[in-house]
């Protein structure tokens, strides 16, 4: 008996760590197998920061000896919506990385509220940034439960709320079980763009004052996209946001927008400024509207 109850009870622990760990979602990646590159300083601030402001200065960084971004400096003031463009591999989901304090810096300094991001506790940095990534984990659970993973203590009101403002309501109410029912296995019965508005969701109810946005590459139709931008919009009212877009039609009301080319900033400003530039932005805005006209 014992020789059975020992290895259940291993499972038992097994599960419970796993679900604790994804009580903070991004904590996924210790899952995944990949160490994190740093560690806590001695006397790491353990209060996460609560305003949100962002500031890159003259940040450079690279992988195995190769120049990933170069010199990269951008504000985002806080409760503002920045949006960060650019060609596959310019650099675009580094950034992301680097304000999570996946990697540390190779020169400057990424600051939030003032603070250097490597004097903050990890789990006070964490604490402060919810992120909905492009691809984003489910379980075989119902749909309140995997949105509940973005804070497990929250009330069911406080879920139901995620689900409205992630505009997923009505697709809730559509489904046999409402928000009880089951997702499938790694989500397979949602759709790629349920799947993200319940990835807002999560990150809605975390309570983080900052919202990274990683939008998926792989595209979806018209309708779907809509719905994700609209869930978005609701979901950032108020919080510090940055949006790694690859369709630019995401990130038109962005405040500001920084075009990334081979790890460097080219250009920066509004969506109407950009265009008025006719450089890159420009150039990527005409490819991508003729692509989607010819649709
Ligand atoms: P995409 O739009 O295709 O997602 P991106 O702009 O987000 O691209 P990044 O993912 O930031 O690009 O990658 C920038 C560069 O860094 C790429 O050339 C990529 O190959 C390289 N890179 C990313 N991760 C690693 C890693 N762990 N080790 C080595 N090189 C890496």
């Amino acid at each position: 008996m014992m020789q059975l109850f020992m290895p259940l009870n291993f499972l038992g622990f097994v599960y419970r760590e796993i679900r604790g760990a994804l009580a903070n979602i991004e904590r996924m990646f210790d899952i995944l197998g990949k160490q994190p590159q740093v560690l806590d300083q001695v006397g790491a601030i353990e209060k996460s920061p609560t305003i949100g402001a962002i500031k890159f200065t003259d940040v450079s960084f690279q992988y195995d000896q190769r120049i990933i971004l170069n010199s990269v400096n951008f504000e985002v003031p806080a409760g503002k919506k920045i949006a960060v463009v650019g060609d596959s591999g310019a650099g675009k989901s580094t950034i992301i990385k680097l304000l999570f304090r996946f990697y540390d810096v190779d020169h400057g300094a990424i600051t939030i509220d003032g603070i250097d991001v490597r004097d903050f506790s990890q789990q006070a940095l964490r604490r402060a940034i919810a992120i909905v990534p492009q691809d984003t984990v489910l379980f075989n659970n119902s749909i309140y439960e995997n949105i509940r993973y973005g804070r497990p203590e929250a009330t069911e009101e406080e879920v139901f709320a995620a689900a409205k403002l992630a505009h997923l309501s009505d697709f809730i109410e559509s489904l046999p079980d409402k928000g009880n029912t089951k997702v499938g296995e790694r989500g397979l019965k949602l759709s790629g763009g349920e799947k993200q508005r319940v990835a807002i969701a999560r990150a809605v109810l975390k309570g983080a004052p900052i919202l990274v946005f990683d939008e998926a590459t792989s595209s979806l139709d018209s309708r779907s996209e809509q719905a994700i931008l609209n869930a978005l919009r609701d979901a950032a009212k108020g919080l510090t946001s940055l949006v790694v877009a690859h369709r630019l039609s995401t990130i038109i009301d962005a405040d500001q927008i920084v075009v990334l080319s081979k790890g460097k900033i080219v250009e920066h400003g509004t969506h109407s400024s950009l265009l008025a530039q006719q450089g890159l932005y420009a150039r990527l805005w005409h490819i991508q509207n003729e692509k989607r006209l010819s649709e």
